[in-house]
Order: C-alpha cells, then structure tokens, then sequence
C-alpha cells in the first residue's frame, strides 16, 4: 500500500483580536503536509491513488486551470508514488510557475479550449479510449473518494469544537468534513467559505457527495472578492498582516479569503463569546507565486 502517513499538528493562534472578541481559534496545520501535494490535495489523492493502484493503472489523468493546485499535486504524487501524469489544462497555451513545476515533476500537459475543457470526461474518454493504463481523477480531485480522505481530519483532532472553517472551490473538502462530524454526531458547525462567485452551487456539489443533510453547514458565499484569484487591496493587506502577526503563511486565493472570512464574521459578532474554532489551513502556498506583483 502506498505511504500516506504525514504531520499536520493543531495550533492556537493567538491574537489580541481573538482574544478580545473572546473566541479561541486554532488551525490544522494541512499546509504542513507537503510543500507541493499540499492541504487538502494530499487527502483528496490518497484514495483515489489507492484505487489506481489496486486498478494496476499506472497513469494519472486529471484536470487544471492554469495555476492549479491539484495539478502541481498530482504532478508531484504520481512521481512520488510512480505513475506517470497527464494533465489537461483549461485555456490556450502559456506558461508559468505552477506549470513549471508540474512538468518537472514528470507531468505531461495538454491545452484544451475553454469550450472543450467543460466535458473532463468526454476528453478522457476521446484521449484514452480503450486504454488500461489511464486512471481519470476529476477537476480539482472532486469525487467521493476525495470526500472520504477529508473526513478523516475529524479522526485527528484533539477537540470537539463549536464551528469549522474551510475554504470551497468544488467543496469536496467541507463535504468530508460534514461526513466526518456526522458521523461522530458532533454538533459542530460546517463553515465553508467559496472562493468562487456564485458559492451556493458548493451545495448542489456537496449533495452529490452524499451530504443532503445541511442543516450544521453555513456557506459565506460573500468573501469571494470578485471571483476565483481575484483580490482587493484590503484582502492583500489582510494576509499581509495576518502572516506577519502569526508567522503561519497565507495565500489571497484560498486561505486569505477563509481567515478574512472569519475575521469578519467575529468583527460582526457573529460568532459567540465563548466559542472555540478551528480553521483548516488547505496550504496551496505556490498559489503565491502568480500574485507576487500584488505584494
Ligand atoms: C484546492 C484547494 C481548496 C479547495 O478545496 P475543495 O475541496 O475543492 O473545496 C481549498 N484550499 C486550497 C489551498 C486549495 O488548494
């Protein structure tokens, strides 16, 4: 079986902010996993890598835009656990960072119009069609299996706690979460906050997922800041003073909008005195490097 064992250690921040608004908040560390199969990435592959295995495929294909996170994942797992890589890129050709890296990690890349890229498995099927080899992995690593590698951050935590935050792009991560608190009957709340305009569609996605019962789940569907990479000077100043206060590394696209989010929500009192919180910190860190002329 392939190796899946890492460290991803809960800590409190502490912040006068916090503390005066009487809220403790901790963070998981998911950011710790792996530099480039980062967060939430490296739980969303660890079955679905599992399942390609016990398949004997030794092809991964999977799905990005251009500065994906999944892909460099992928990119980075199939050379660590040896299957090679092909990923399909949305948009006309360019190049980049992320991109870089996915090709040194051995990733094969393939371009594909916008118009075209809307069907993930019409071009798995047109590029792979009768090959035993390809194992297809959805956008984003969305999928049940993705789900159920999320659930299991419920089996490590220290502490049950009153509400959990997540940051949304195809909500995988916070219908893992859900399953995994249900199935504790925790009472815990489900924060999820997309990155996407439009974040009330994570609920149709989450329901595809198994996840109907959404009465612990709260979606804060205005912190997108225009769109998915899209940022405002008050979010860059935000993780700015953020990472420089707690030392912990943030990105605007994912994890600035999640810890602005709550930051926010506390400001707004919508989160009770007394409360204890944890935040999922989903790494993502190389998202960075498209937004360094922001800084
Ligand atoms: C991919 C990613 C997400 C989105 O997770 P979903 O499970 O697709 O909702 C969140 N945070 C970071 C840093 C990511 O890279």
């Amino acid at each position: 079986m392939l190796d899946f064992d890492f460290y991803s250690p809960e800590e409190e921040i502490t912040l006068p902010f916090y503390e005066a608004h009487g809220v403790r908040v901790f963070v998981k560390r998911d950011d710790l996993i792996h530099p480039y199969i980062s967060g939430n990435k490296w739980r969303k592959l660890k079955y679905p890598l599992q399942q390609a295995r016990k398949e004997k495929k030794t092809l991964l294909v999977t799905f990005g835009g251009a500065w994906s996170n999944h892909l460099l994942a992928t990119a980075c797992a199939g050379a660590k656990f040896g299957f090679r890589t092909y990923g399909f890129v949305r948009g006309e050709a360019v190049d980049n960072p992320v991109l870089k890296l996915c090709r040194l990690f051995g990733m094969e890349l393939h371009f594909v119009e916008r118009e075209c890229y809307k069907n993930k498995e019409a071009l798995f099927s047109t590029y792979f069609a009768g090959s035993d080899e390809a194992y297809f992995i959805d956008e984003g690593g969305y999928g049940l299996l993705a789900a159920q590698g999320c659930s299991e951050i419920t089996d490590e935590l220290d502490r049950v706690y009153d509400h959990c935050f997540c940051a949304c792009g195809t909500g995988t991560t916070l219908a893992g979460l859900a399953k995994g608190m249900h199935a504790r009957q925790w009472k815990t709340v489900a924060h999820g906050v997309p990155v996407l305009k439009g974040g009330h569609f994570i609920l149709e996605e989450m329901a595809k997922l198994g996840v109907t019962d959404t009465d612990c789940i709260n979606l804060h569907v205005d912190y997108h800041f225009g769109g998915y990479a899209k940022t405002k000077p008050e979010l860059i100043k935000f993780v700015q003073g953020f990472t420089r206060q707690t030392a912990i590394l943030i990105e605007p696209t994912y994890t600035g909008k999640l810890f602005y989010a709550l930051h926010d929500l506390i400001e707004q009192k919508k989160i009770a005195r007394g409360s204890t919180v944890l935040v999922i910190h989903s790494g993502g860190l190389t998202g960075l490097l498209g937004m360094l002329d922001r800084f």
